[in-house]
């Protein structure tokens, strides 16, 4: 390009070149992904114009009616990335198992988890949506492909990637070798890298939670939570802002460019769930992204990628952002666990005088 822009089709070839047995076929996936962001870029951008708003047939596997949007993400990502040799198989949030490439299509030695369509509860609001990517290596490229190949923790990730559908489209991905965020030149129809090397600011002074779900949040997240709000005076001794997009994707985004933490806590509702994201479509790939950005992510328990599976569409807690605020909320929980933390209900719990010194 004459103005020195990269593409994205050029960024991923010369990250090949780098690799010198690299055989192309992951630039060839990273590009069929694109093209898939950018179809669906231009179904959301229509919105009612293409009358995809509104509710489609039935439910999907979480319960959930779908949107007819997320239906049509789904299928675009399955047709633009089943044609090109790289893929075995692919999972998706939509779909109740996995979806094998079809025998008379050549199959390769990746595997493609996604969320095609996430915070689609925002479409009709006209609010950020995203899609969200996660790729793995089949354990067994050549044999038929198994759901126990899907079933690899987070720190098995070859490339994750998000795409966020705001004012602008913007791909951002990670092979391992930090965070690169590119936006949807329309004009020309490619991705620009226009973030090279995102870093999660490591000071912060905002935290992202649903505060609805208060009564239902364990002990260190009320502690950490109300520590931040008493502000200037109380144990962390400054002011804190509240941000909450209910959009996984775009609530990425903003960590990304402006630091801050975002928490989707165990709660004390539903007893047979960990946590309400998925494991593998979401938490997997968003704490792969934010920790090769410097950040941190854990379900409050444990690093988020080191959490075996057990299923497709296991879901679990997720709390990630600037890394000194995701390791003290994960020091909460360990306190806790050990009981060396004090109930927040009793009357006597100071927090201030208890942990202003720490
Ligand atoms: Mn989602
Ligand atoms: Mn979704």
């Amino acid at each position: 390009m004459h103005d020195g822009r990269k593409t994205l089709t050029r960024y991923t070839i010369e990250q090949e070149h780098r690799h010198p047995h690299a055989t192309g076929k992951f630039s060839g996936l990273l590009n069929a992904i694109a093209t898939a962001v950018k179809v669906i870029a231009n179904q959301v951008n229509k919105g009612a114009l293409v009358g995809s708003l509104g509710q489609g047939e039935g439910e999907n596997v979480h319960g959930e009616v779908q949107k007819k949007l997320d239906v049509l993400s789904n299928e675009t990502v399955l047709r633009e990335c089943e044609w090109g040799g790289h893929l075995a198989a692919m999972a998706s949030e939509e779909m109740e198992s996995f979806y094998p490439v079809p025998e008379r299509l050549s199959r390769g030695k990746y595997l493609l988890l996604f969320d095609p369509l996430d915070g689609s509860g925002n479409i009709e609001l006209n609010l950020a949506v995203g899609s969200i990517f996660s790729i793995l290596r089949s354990p067994s490229p050549g044999a038929e492909p198994r759901l126990e190949d899907f079933l690899q923790p987070g720190t098995e990730q070859v490339c994750a990637g998000f795409a966020l559908y705001g004012p602008a489209t913007m791909l951002v991905l990670t092979t391992g070798h930090g965070v690169d965020g590119f936006t949807l030149d329309r004009d020309i129809g490619a991705f620009i890298l226009t973030h090279p090397q995102l870093r999660v600011p490591e000071e912060t002074q905002e935290f992202a939670i649903n505060s609805s779900n208060e009564r239902f949040w364990e002990t260190p997240v009320k502690r950490y939570v109300t520590e931040c709000l008493e502000g200037k005076a109380g144990p962390r001794g400054k002011d804190f802002n509240t941000r909450w997009i209910a959009s996984l994707v775009a609530e990425t985004f903003r960590i990304l460019t402006r630091g801050g933490v975002f928490l989707y806590p165990k709660d004390t509702r539903d007893t047979t769930q960990q946590g309400r994201l998925r494991l593998m479509y979401e938490a997997n790939p968003i704490a792969f992204i934010i920790e090769q950005a410097g950040g941190g992510a854990s379900t409050g328990r444990e690093r988020v990628m080191d959490v075996r599976p057990e299923s497709l569409h296991q879901r679990v807690p997720l709390i990630f952002g600037s890394k000194d605020e995701v390791e003290r909320i994960a020091s909460y929980h360990a306190e806790y666990a050990q009981g060396k933390d004090l109930e927040l209900s009793q009357p006597l719990f100071k927090p201030r005088s208890l942990f202003r010194t720490q």
